[in-house]
């Protein structure tokens, strides 16, 4: 094969998230350049010190940014909850129930409609400059479904999550110690093979500690990576459990006690927070500052489902976290593309040096402080993808 190089000229403001390169920990180079070489970037540095390439484009003053990585999502889903949202909105309360609505949609859904629902969303996220997203099973909780749900997700993305334990079954209403058997059993059979990682929904209503415990050690067992959904509508032992169990990312982290935060700091776990989640649910916000300001790592994401966050937007993230979560503009753009990639114990996307992987977000903006600065506005004006562009 012979190497086709591509220089990237007059780009704005380059975020590289490579402190090495530029300014600041997002090692950002102002009338800067990058040159790809096949689905890598080569170098990148100041658009006067640029190497010549093959061809070049002209980014004409555009900031140009990592593609976003979003770490979590549920994409592989049926049917619609606008009257729960409405009724939501109207006055009453969130609580995992409502999961059972979509399950019923998923169930009855062909494969095709699935499919097609699941491309429809992940085009929608690529226009908005996400170029590696997880998702999820947990519409399904038969073996046959959940099996059904990871094989049709990781026909588009290798960062496949078995989420078998999303809530009980409502098969299972009698009896959740027989459906933790299932989760940890002959359905972690079936749906281990089409999966990278494994996921529990702990909380009240859904599964507790123990349960928890023995889904995600079931799921190592069987050689997935743990990640929890944890510490979302109440106080519990998710977080802990996540760091103990070394798990790559807990999710949600809105309810979090001083030793919560302590395990965040000291542990290897990514705290991963879904603001979309908390605003369709006019919920309280998650504390980035208070993770940030003890040291822990933090992602942002959407958590993309028909129910409780049915955004694909990583922009509108951003700018929740940035108005509400006490986060700088910075720290968000960090926490939604190298965060992302650290969530998903990525080494290849989440930055833009030398032997990244070149998946590039152009801003029609100056710089990414416009996320939040000029927030709901279409600002991604192209997207490339291991060095292809896509629009
Ligand atoms: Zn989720």
């Amino acid at each position: 094969m012979t190497n086709r190089t591509t220089a990237i000229t007059n780009i704005g403001t380059l975020v590289t998230n490579d402190p090495t390169l530029g300014e600041g920990p997002l090692g950002q180079i102002h009338n800067a350049a990058l040159v790809i070489e096949n689905d890598k970037i080569a170098w990148a540095g100041p658009t006067t010190k640029a190497p010549a390439a093959d061809t070049t484009h002209d980014a004409a003053g555009r900031a140009v940014i990592p593609g976003f990585v979003d770490s979590h999502s549920h994409l592989v889903f049926a049917g619609d909850r606008t009257a729960e949202f409405n009724a939501r909105m109207s006055g009453q309360s969130y609580s995992a129930g409502g999961i059972r609505t979509t399950v019923a949609a998923t169930r009855a859904a062909t494969d095709e409609a699935l499919e097609a629902n699941l491309k429809h969303h992940l085009a929608e996220a690529l226009r908005q400059g996400t170029t590696t997203f997880e998702t999820k099973s947990g519409y399904g909780l038969t073996v046959q479904d959940e099996e059904r749900a990871l094989r049709i997700a990781a026909a588009h993305t290798d960062e496949v999550t078995y989420l078998g334990a999303h809530i009980v079954s409502p098969d299972y209403a009698d009896d959740p110690a027989a459906y933790v058997e299932l989760v940890t059993g002959e359905m972690l059979d079936a749906c281990a093979p089409h999966a990278r990682w494994v996921d529990v929904f702990c909380e009240k209503g859904a599964f507790d500690g123990d349960q928890a415990r023995a889904i995600l050690t079931a799921g190592k067992a069987k050689g997935l990576l743990p990640r929890m959904h944890a510490n979302q509508l109440s106080y519990g032992p998710g977080v802990q459990l996540a760091v103990e169990l070394d798990a790559a990312s807990a999710d949600h982290c809105t309810h979090l006690t001083d030793a919560d935060v302590d395990a965040l700091a000291n542990g290897n776990t990514v705290a991963t927070l879904l603001p979309g989640a908390e605003f369709s649910t006019r919920a309280e916000w998650p504390n980035a500052r208070r993770l940030l300001d003890a040291g822990a790592t933090v992602a942002l994401s959407t958590d993309c489902n028909p129910g409780s966050s049915f955004t694909s937007s990583v922009p509108f993230c951003i700018a929740l976290a940035v108005r509400d979560m006490g986060m700088t503009p910075d720290e968000a753009l960090w926490s939604a593309t190298a965060g992302g990639a650290k969530a998903l114990r990525r080494t290849d996307v989440g930055y833009l040096s030398p032997g990244a992987r070149a998946d590039l977000t152009f801003l029609n903006a100056p710089s990414h402080v416009h996320f939040a600065y000029r927030p709901g506005v279409p600002l991604v004006s192209e997207v490339w993808r291991r060095g292809v562009r896509n629009g």
